[in-house]
């Protein structure tokens, strides 16, 4: 899926976004500074710093005021957030008070992608980082100038490859990388050399962060795996500045495409089952099965992807890069695994953009899923 095409330098858009001073912003700032205390003396601050500049309390959402003592965050409503690595935790604090179902599927994220899936990823090394990752693909698709422009967040960063490539690309540029699991705080401290890189622990669909307090959010395939996909576009378009864009890639539900579609519900019977597995169960399902895949789908795809005439075909197959069990058992995970899937119809997926009051929508669907790029506008242009 990564291989066809030379990486694009980010810079060919001729970014020119340095430090965007606003007055909202100094005011905040010097509110938080003046809580500041014994926290300035040490490297991992200069991170939580940059989280406060533009955090808030996800439990009174930002009634009150956030100061930092004794290594917690502490909100003037009663609820503490702790220091982790260089990160601050949002999640554990609120985790207490969802409703129960909200408390299951939470669980089970965490459970199947901070503790297993992205686990791992602490322990790599720097030099085994790719060039180009997932969010490449917005570059790839999108044709937009604005992409990564000023303050930017990824929510949802996972094992923070994407994270890693773009603060590099872009060192003067403020990374913003929330992800919900407990191994932020491990890449929070793996990556603590970059100074523009900041990792946050919180929940797409309450994410702890002040109204219009970032210019480019992207969010790659982790909408669908929260219970209310809508809700996490508007606490997207709340948190971005004017003018800001947000760009997110969605699971489609292959309408258009009867052999996706029928692997789609093929998918939705076989979760019936593997959702209410224990992740630990549940990898060794994907293990068990991973052969009977390989010969469904992905090996019929390897011979269909060498004869020109069939090339697409065999590209749209489910798991066609897949050789062996090996190069498969992570995405089998990444999918059956999970509490939920949403999937959308092009319609449905342009419907959340307008439903949270984006403009300038614009749509790409390939094979694989949709990808859709929007802009706030306090004040939408006449139709
Ligand atoms: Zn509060």
């Amino acid at each position: 899926m990564l291989d066809v095409t030379p990486f694009i330098e980010l810079n060919m858009f001729g970014l020119n976004v340095t430090n965007l001073k606003r007055d909202s912003e100094s005011k905040n700032m010097s509110k938080i500074i003046d809580n500041w205390g014994k926290l300035d003396t040490h490297r991992e601050n200069h991170h939580v710093k940059s989280i406060l500049k533009i955090a808030r309390c996800p439990i009174c959402k930002g009634k009150q005021s956030l100061n930092y003592l004794n290594s917690s965050l502490e909100c003037k409503c009663g609820s503490k957030f702790y220091l982790k690595g260089n990160t601050i935790d949002f999640v554990s604090e609120v985790q207490e008070r969802l409703s129960d179902n909200r408390k299951y599927i939470q669980n089970r994220s965490l459970a199947n992608w901070g503790r297993s899936l992205h686990a791992g990823a602490k322990n790599e090394k720097l030099n085994n980082f790719p060039d180009r990752w997932h969010n490449y693909h917005f570059i790839e698709y999108l044709d937009k100038k604005d992409i990564y422009s000023g303050d930017i967040l990824e929510i949802g960063c996972g094992e923070g490859i994407d994270a890693r490539i773009a603060a590099s690309k872009f060192p003067n540029r403020t990374y913003y990388a929330l992800d919900i699991g407990e191994n932020i705080s491990d890449l929070s401290v793996r990556d603590e050399e970059f100074d523009n890189l900041h990792y946050i622990r919180g929940n797409s669909l309450n994410l702890p962060i002040n109204d219009s307090s970032i210019d480019s959010i992207i969010s790659f395939g982790v909408f669908h795996h929260t219970c209310d996909p809508q809700k996490c576009m508007i606490e997207a378009f709340r948190i971005l500045r004017e003018n800001g864009s947000l760009c997110i890639y969605l699971y489609k539900n292959h309408e258009d495409n009867i052999l996706k579609y029928l692997g789609v519900q093929f998918e939705k019977a076989i979760m019936q089952v593997t959702s209410k597995m224990s992740i630990s169960t549940g990898r060794r399902f994907c293990w068990f099965i991973s052969p009977i895949i390989l010969l469904l789908f992905s090996w019929p795809a390897q011979v269909l992807k060498k004869i020109k005439r069939f090339n697409e075909i065999g590209r749209s197959f489910p798991l066609h890069w897949g050789t062996t069990p090996t190069s498969i058992i992570n995405d089998l995970q990444d999918r059956l695994l999970a509490s939920i899937n949403f999937r959308f119809s092009k319609e449905e997926f342009k419907g959340l953009f307008f439903k949270a009051g984006f403009s300038d929508v614009e749509i790409v669907t390939t094979t694989s899923g949709h990808y859709g790029y929007g802009k706030k506008h306090r004040f939408r242009p006449l139709m």
